[in-house]
């Protein structure tokens, strides 16, 4: 603890020399994902035949209740309101296919960890074809930001995916990861922190690797009060947990419990002094998932049509507000890495691979 807020003055005291170097705001950087949420909702918000149909939702007038409406623009907003009434203002969207404009794994997989080491290291691998429990051989972001002066020790992950310690290879980059069922560990736990270990083992998950987004979000929230990370990443899963098991109607109310933990997050980081005005976050998912709805929305993967297509958001102090960009244009999952560095005035680049470009229209 008193190393951490050795280092948390520290850090204090070098962000003014820091920010005058770079010319830009942006101190801190999270990067968040939605796993497997698709571009069709957030877009254009909840599927009508989807909400209908019992095979997929159960309570539907409820469901309709909640989120529909007569056009793509109110229904979304219903869906995400903190991406529709805030990142839309201040920030950017990136993916309406429907307007061109597109976002894409540039890797063949279409699922989970080749995603998600496409958007933390940069590049796409083709040695990772599968979601097994290998350490990472590849350098993240994280593990880069960690070692650069200024971020060593500040640099934190959670996730509710228990994949999440070797995607990032906990071990050999230093950096922590809660994710999966761990529980927060050290000697100065926070009640909540205290509550949370306790009801996380009592609450079953409807999964045997991924927890419930509650937990994930709930330890990220109270790590980011005691310790101020410089880069935190969280990766919220259930929305596409709850696809695979064909339940529109629990992929919908996730998307909007997820939108509301986001909001709460960039709620903390406007009201903190450490954050507010200085802290950009990047968002985005590592897949997308069949494009018909009834047929093959459950599923992703190579013989899932459309289920490289992904989004990205972005807001912070460094972010034109351009709102849901409309220009066709083709972004890629692997210039997210170099992207958020560049946000904190850092050339993030990789010994194995070179890496996606910087998006150049998310800064001033
Ligand atoms: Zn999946």
């Amino acid at each position: 603890m008193k190393a951490n807020f050795l280092a948390f003055v520290l850090c204090l005291l070098q962000l003014p020399a820091f920010t005058q170097e770079t010319g830009r705001q942006t101190e801190h950087l999270f990067i968040i994902t939605l796993d497997g949420f698709r571009w069709q909702e957030l877009f254009g918000g909840a599927v009508d035949s989807m909400m209908n149909d019992l095979e997929f939702s159960r309570d539907t007038a409820a469901l309709q209740n909640l989120f529909a409406a007569p056009t793509p623009e109110e229904r979304r907003e219903k869906l995400m309101p903190f991406f529709w009434n805030t990142i839309a203002r201040q920030g950017q969207l990136y993916g309406n296919r429907w307007v061109g404009n597109k976002a894409n794994c540039t890797n063949i997989f279409w699922f989970s960890y080749p995603g998600y080491n496409e958007i933390l290291t940069g590049y796409s691998d083709p040695d990772i074809r599968s979601n097994d429990k290998v350490p990472n051989a590849n350098v993240t972001v994280l593990e880069w930001f960690n070692q650069q002066p200024g971020f060593e020790g500040r640099v934190a992950a959670f996730g509710s995916w228990d994949v999440f310690p070797y995607i990032i290879n906990e071990e050999r980059s230093g950096v922590p990861v809660n994710a999966g069922f761990e529980t927060a560990s050290g000697e100065d736990l926070t009640q909540k922190e205290l509550f949370l270990n306790e009801l996380q083992p009592q609450v079953p998950s409807p999964w045997s690797s991924v927890r419930l987004d509650a937990f994930t979000h709930g330890y990220a929230m109270e790590y980011l009060k005691k310790y101020h990370p410089r880069v935190l990443y969280i990766s919220y899963g259930e929305t596409d947990d709850f696809a695979h098991d064909g339940r529109y109607d629990h992929y919908l109310m996730s998307a909007r419990q997820t939108d509301r933990f986001l909001e709460e997050l960039w709620t903390f980081a406007q009201s903190d002094p450490v954050y507010r005005g200085k802290t950009t976050f990047l968002i985005t998912t590592d897949h997308g998932r069949g494009e018909s709805p009834k047929a093959q929305w459950k599923g992703h993967g190579k013989t899932y049509i459309g289920s490289n297509a992904i989004w990205m958001a972005v807001i912070g102090p460094d972010t034109p507000a351009l709102g849901e960009v409309k220009t066709e244009m083709q972004l890629w999952q692997n210039q997210v890495a170099k992207t958020g560095a560049a946000f904190l005035g850092l050339d993030y680049k990789s010994r194995k691979e070179e890496v996606g470009k910087v998006i150049t229209s998310m800064m001033k």
